[in-house]
């Protein structure tokens, strides 16, 4: 196959060239006091991102967390830690959040898989901060009073999904530690 970034021949989707090429640019976000920690600046990534739909969408993804999963890791020692992943349910064969939490699996972080849906179609955008504030996702979920939980998301903008995501885990008891997003819109 032809590498999506260079154009030259690979085993990989991005070859081992062009993976080393996309630069890391962790950034620490705070959202209300919840810390959301990103690994890439959007700008950035945006090209690969642009691939998110489309039949390789998955692969590329899966390279990204894999980077961002590399860097993170030496870093965090917790022993029980859980992954919540926002509106982590399937779409068009697979679902991002998922991928970044079966990743992020192989430094001790168990996934929760389907925890944390929008109940509601609202989509975010090119909304504005007064939009995205005033129709809410709904996020729904069964989790009651467990403690150490991470919620996982592709991508922060303002931040209201997931202080809204937080919100909707400790009305339940729940205790989150912090957020981990694959890129910072603001980056
Ligand atoms: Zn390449």
């Amino acid at each position: 196959m032809k590498c999506l970034s260079c154009g030259k021949w690979s085993f990989r989707i991005i070859c081992k060239n062009c993976q080393s090429l996309i630069t890391l640019k962790p950034t620490l976000r705070l959202v209300g006091d919840l810390k959301v920690y990103s690994f890439f600046a959007y700008s950035e990534i945006e090209s690969l991102l642009h691939y998110k739909y489309s039949p390789v969408g998955s692969r590329v993804y899966r390279v990204l967390c894999k980077i961002a999963r590399e860097y993170f890791a030496p870093t965090f020692s917790l022993k029980e830690a859980y992954g919540v992943g926002i509106d982590d349910s399937v779409r068009r064969g697979y679902s991002h959040n998922g991928i970044f939490l079966s990743e992020f699996r192989k430094c001790g972080i168990k996934p929760i898989y389907g925890e944390l849906l929008a109940q509601s179609d609202v989509s975010y955008a090119g909304k504005s901060l007064e939009y995205r504030q005033t129709h809410p996702k709904g996020f729904a979920t069964h989790l009651k009073e467990r403690k150490n939980l991470i919620i996982f998301d592709d991508i922060i903008t303002t931040g209201v999904s997931l202080s809204e995501a937080k919100r909707v885990l400790e009305q339940e008891g729940n205790e989150v530690l912090f957020a981990l997003v694959l890129c910072n819109a603001r980056g």
